[in-house]
């Protein structure tokens, strides 16, 4: 992980972040789209977002999700 300098406020931002922190400017490194999502992101948030860290709440969101539908299932099936 590597400190950049945002191209639009100079802001000190990763090269991981998706999003310069104070100014939204899309940083997205390593492949990622620029712009999109990412921006969007980047802009609602307002806070330092790796795409790391994305792919770690997909993985949970999608992971206890399919705890859930387990769960709801055993109990639909039990009642
Ligand atoms: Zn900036």
């Amino acid at each position: 992980m590597a400190l950049m300098t945002c191209p639009e406020c100079s802001h000190r931002v990763s090269d991981k972040a998706l999003a310069c922190p104070s100014c939204g400017y899309p940083i997205a490194g390593d492949g990622a789209p620029r712009g999109g999502v990412a921006h969007v992101v980047g802009r609602v948030a307002g806070t330092w977002l790796s795409v790391s860290a994305l792919e770690n709440i997909v993985i949970a969101i999608v992971f206890f999700g399919g705890i859930a539908a387990v769960l709801i299932t055993l109990i639909l099936v039990n009642r």
